[in-house]
This record gives structure tokens, sequence and C-alpha cells, in this order.
């Protein structure tokens, strides 16, 4: 097996100095690495060629001394010329751990990359070898936690005394922390200075009973591509105990989620009705009141056509912890795969997103007079009745030449799009690909970018 070269410490520097030598964006790139230590950092170069204004940093223009090591915690050296090679001798001569920026031989330490929520640091480091592997490793560390971990972090440290006064037994101080520090709602309660409070309550209750609350998080899981997951949504994934998922949320999005969660699949799917509102809505309730953590995920945005007012309705009939985390909703992802602004100055002033099924007569009046004045209509669930619809709005008044493009798989790989007039999606069915779809109408979609678009019968909009 492979041992490791370099040994990974966390170096004291509260009160002491970080001495950096040069004055090009080498030594910026460490003075910024620096900088997020509480250390004094001095930066040493005849000239200053990047731009260090912005940085807590002293800047001194000229050449470093033996003296100037004196309280160094670290010397960086970005400076490969002979006041490099002089300031290396000084700072070993100081005794100072010194790092040749890049130069891996003339280095007592590497810098690892830093995901930093201070108190709490992660280091990665690949002793030089790997850089770019190691920032990548970062990014999917940064991804995983809250950027609020610092301060929760900070704030279970100041619950220290109190905790151990109330609960002396290990096991009930650990749960304690873990739900400190998983508590939903923490970082909203850090965000408006009640942190303190709501880890107080958390310890009555843990000093009262041990038991971990259950709650619901309703997430949104974006049009389909697992890179248009929020964070926050990828890190409660990560926490949730079941993950209940409808049949739209593609499986690579709900195998993000912790390995070991229980995942059920409650359908939904357009005439695959596996289980009815009631029977989820009563799933959600049972699994949170068994103390479970729920991810309760959706396709696209959890509020948008996605029953959440049913579910939120239960959950606070029960007396349920929920939460919200909103999601890219479908016709939002369908704009930004075809470049389509819904609003427009000067061409439409607002968007309305509306279902297509089951609209009647006074919907569509209504629609029909929003699309004249210039909205832009966001249809959902119209797919299969996108002929019928056309043909009516047009009986409603719409100008046969209003603009019209589909999205098939918004946000996925394989979308599909079609784009034509209002006129031309009612004269003939079209043969759509698979999956759902948004059905765009309006003047903005002529300023979209449908080139890669089948044609909607023959009259397709001029493109702007
Ligand atoms: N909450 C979801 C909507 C669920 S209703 C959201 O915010 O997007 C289901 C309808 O959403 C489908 O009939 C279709 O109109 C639309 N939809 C969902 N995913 C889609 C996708 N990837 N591409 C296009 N439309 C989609």
């Amino acid at each position: 097996m492979a041992r490791l070269n370099t040994f990974p410490v966390s170096v004291a520097v509260k009160g002491r100095r970080i001495v950096i030598v040069g004055g090009d964006d080498e030594a910026l790139a460490k003075a910024r690495l620096a900088a997020k230590t509480s250390a004094e950092i001095v930066v040493f170069a005849e000239a200053f060629e990047a731009d260090f204004s912005g940085l807590d940093v002293t800047l001194v223009s000229r050449a470093v001394e033996a003296g100037d090591f004196v309280n160094a915690a670290l010397a960086f050296v970005a400076d490969h010329g002979p006041a490099g090679a002089r300031a290396l001798k000084l700072a070993r001569g100081a005794g100072v751990p010194v790092n040749e920026v890049d130069v891996p031989e003339n280095c007592d330490f590497f810098t690892p990359a830093i995901v930093d929520r201070a108190p709490l640091s992660i280091a990665i480091s690949s002793e030089g070898d790997a850089p770019v592997l190691a920032r990548l490793v970062r990014a999917k560390i940064e991804a995983m936690f809250s950027p609020r971990l610092g301060e929760i972090a900070r704030l279970a440290g100041a619950m220290r005394e109190k905790v151990s006064a109330l609960l002396s037994d290990g096991v009930a101080r650990r749960r304690y922390y873990e739900a400190l520090v998983t508590a939903p709602g923490i970082e909203t309660a850090l965000a408006a200075g009640q942190g303190e409070a709501k880890a107080d309550a958390l310890l009555a209750q843990h000093a009262g009973r041990i038991s971990d609350e259950g709650v619901v998080w309703l997430i949104g899981a974006g049009p389909g591509a697992e890179d248009l997951l929020t964070l926050r949504a990828q890190r409660l994934l990560q926490e949730a105990d079941v993950i209940v998922h409808d049949q739209l949320v593609p499986a690579a999005v709900v195998e993000m989620g912790r390995r070991d969660a229980d995942r059920i699949s409650v359908g939904k799917a357009k005439g695959h009705h596996s289980f009815s509102q009631a029977q989820i809505n009563t799933l959600i309730v049972r699994l949170a009141s068994e103390g479970k953590k729920v991810a309760r995920l959706k396709s696209g945005d959890p509020m948008v056509f996605g029953r959440a007012g049913e579910e939120i309705a239960a959950l606070r009939k029960a007396g349920l912890a929920y939460s919200i985390v909103p999601g890219v909703t479908s016709a939002l992802a369908a704009a930004a795969d075809t470049a389509t602004p819904v609003t427009l100055r000067k061409v439409s002033s607002g968007f309305v997103f509306a279902t297509a099924h089951g609209a009647d007569n006074t919907d569509l009046a209504h629609w029909a007079s929003l699309a004249q004045s210039g909205l832009t209509l966001g249809l959902y669930m119209g797919k299969s009745i996108a002929r019928q619809i056309a043909g009516d709005l047009i009986g409603q008044g719409v100008s046969r030449a209003v603009p019209v493009g589909i999205v098939v798989n918004a946000g996925r790989s394989e979308k599909a799009l079609y784009a034509g007039t209002i006129g031309g999606l009612a004269a003939g069915e079209i043969d759509f690909a698979d999956g759902p779809a948004i059905i765009f109408i309006g003047e903005t979609v002529a300023e979209g970018d449908w080139a890669q678009a089948e044609t909607i019968a023959v009259e397709k909009f001029k493109v702007a």
C-alpha cells in the first residue's frame, strides 16, 4: 500500500505572521489563501504587479530580511529568481517552514485545497501530484455541506457547557449534537440570530426525552438533469432516511440520495396512478411521525403543479415539521433550453404558467386575453391536447400567427423542440417525442433560439 509522504496538520497561526515573498499573481493567490486565517499577512516584493487591494495584507516594497521572519509561522516564496532563493535561505535559517510556489523540491509543506467553514476546515491534498484532482474533490465536498456549517459548528461549541450540565450520558450528548447540526431550519434560525434559542429549545427537548423528530422536506428535483438540482436539495437527499419520489423524477436524481435510504416511488405518471394523493399524504405523515427524515422529491419545483399544497396541509394538520426546497420548474428549464426570454421589455410584461389539463372555456378565454395582451403563456400537461388547445385559443380570438414553441424533455439531454404558430399547431397532429412537455405561446417565443426545432405544420414563425 502506498504511504503518505506528507502528514496533514493544522498549523496554529493566531497571533503570528505569514510571510509571502513576491508581487505577482502567484503571490496574490497565496496571500488570498493566507488571508482566510487570522494571521498577520506580510507580502514582500520590489514591485507589486498583481492587485492586492481588498485583501487584509500588509505590502512591503523591499527585499525580505532575516528579521522579518521573527514570529512567522509559515512562509511562501513566489519569486523564482535570486531574491526568492535568498528568501528561502533566510526562512530556513529562521526555522520557518517554507513553500516555494510550484517547486515541490523546495517545499517543507504543501497547501491543500481547503473547504473553509471556519472553525471547521477540510483540507484535500495530493502531495502536489494532482492539484486539479484535489480541487475537483473540493468542489464535491463544497456541494455537500451548507455554507453555514461553520456557524453551526460554532453554535455547537457555544452549547458545550449547557449540554454537559443537562445531558450526563455520552450517547445522549452525541444524539443532541447530531440533532443540532442537522436540525431542519437551523440555518434560517442562525440567519435570523435565533440559533442559540433554537439550540436551547432542542436541548430542552433532549433533556426531556430522547427522540429524533421526524421531518418532511418537499424538494424540487428540477427538470431531470442532476446538475440542475440545488446544493440544498443534494445535501438533504444525503440526510434523508426515506426518499419518496414521483415517477417524473429521473432515476439518476433519486440515486443521488443516501445509499442506505429507503426509496419509495409513488408513481403518478399520467394514466398510472399507483398511489392516490390521499395515500401519499398518509404515507409521508406516517413516516415523519415515526421520526424519519423524509425527502419528498418532486420534479421541477414542488410548489408548481406538485400537489404540495395538499401535502403541506396534511403535515400541518398532523403537527409535523416540514420545509420546502425550490427547484427549477420545467417551464423555466424550457426557456433556458431555447433561450426564450419569458419576459421582454416592450414585448412581454410577464408570464403565465398554467395547466392545460382540465382547462375549461373560462380558462381558455382568460388565457386568450392574456396572450393577446402580450404575456407569455407556458402550459404544463398539455402535450396530448396541444392541437385542441390551439384550436380553442384561436376560437377565443387569438391570432393564428402567434408563435408557439414546444419543449419535450426540457433540461435533459434527450430534449426535442417544435416551433411554429398557433395556427399551425391547430392545423394538424404532431408526432411528439416521448416525455413531458411545455408549450409556450406568445410573441417572445420568436425571440428564442428554435433553430434545432422541428417545424409545426407549415407556418414556422420568422425567427427574429
Ligand atoms: N412540479 C413540476 C411540474 C409537475 S406537473 C415542475 O415544476 O416542473 C407535470 C408536468 O410538468 C408535465 O406534464 C410537463 O408539462 C411538465 N414537465 C415536467 N418535467 C418536464 C420536463 N423535463 N420537460 C418539459 N416539461 C416537463
